[in-house]
């Protein structure tokens, strides 16, 4: 296979990185990866085998033991742990709770990303989404978009979609959460939340989820015009 297509979208907690992510990739035929759920599913396995999340090289033998797929026979994509859907579970709070702090390790970082460029290879046209796609792992992505929004209405967000799942949520606890997962990504050594140098940047605050979606097309669409005709170039002619 030629090299990939890769779009990268980074950006913090909130963003509508996902949702955006999944609406864009369906419009221009591109697979969709989401790597905060591979995190997620580091979470539940150290859950579900009692490994403490500050102990990185426990972590890393659980990995090493275990499965963490993503079945894209499934739209979105579903995430696998050793051969078991788990795309409900990791968005339960506990999860969320350590998830940032899992993903600190160097042991975790480094399979992670092994794992998620092993995914690129084996699909010619890919957005994924996350905190480091851009930065770390496709640095040289054809397109690396930046999301973010003011952290109230990142909160607004979050909080409005667990309540309609169901979940009974106070909005200070979601913003206190989001405000701490902020801290932690952008503060950690490895693979850092940040800005890819050369980002497209867009700020959702203020926009609708359908116009974020139409300016990320349009912003794919100007650096990539061979999307249009399928040359699949990556933008290189
Ligand atoms: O995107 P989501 O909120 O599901 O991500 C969960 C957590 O996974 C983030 O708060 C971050 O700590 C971690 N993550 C990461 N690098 C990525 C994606 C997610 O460290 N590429």
């Amino acid at each position: 296979m030629s090299a990939s297509v890769i779009v990268t979208i980074d950006g913090p907690a909130g963003t509508g990185k996902s949702s955006a992510a999944a609406a864009l990739s369906q419009r221009l035929g591109f697979d969709m990866l989401d790597t905060g759920a591979m995190y997620r599913a580091v979470a539940l396995l150290a859950i579900e085998r009692g490994v403490s999340e500050n102990d990185g090289a426990g972590l890393a033998r659980v990995m090493d033991a275990s499965h963490i797929d993503v079945d894209f026979s499934s739209r979105p994509p579903a995430i696998t742990l050793d051969g078991r859907d788990v795309g409900q579970r990791i968005r339960q709070v506990d999860i969320t709770g350590i998830v940032s702090r899992i993903a600190s390790h160097h042991e975790v970082r480094v399979r992670m990303v092994d794992a998620q460029r092993a995914v690129a290879a084996m699909h010619a046209r890919l957005i994924t989404e996350g905190r480091d796609q851009g930065t770390v792992v496709f640095p040289t992505a054809a397109l690396r978009i930046w999301l973010d929004a003011r952290p109230e209405t990142r909160a607004r967000r979050r909080a409005d979609e667990l309540t309609a799942s169901g979940v009974a949520v106070e909005f200070a606890t979601v913003l206190a959460d989001i405000i701490a997962r902020d801290a932690s990504d952008r503060g950690r050594a490895e693979g850092p939340l940040a800005c890819p140098v050369g980002a497209v940047c867009l700020d959702t605050s203020d926009l609708s989820f359908a116009e974020v979606v139409d300016e990320l097309e349009r912003a794919v669409r100007a650096r990539l015009p061979c999307l249009s005709v399928g040359c699949g170039c990556g933008g290189s002619r």
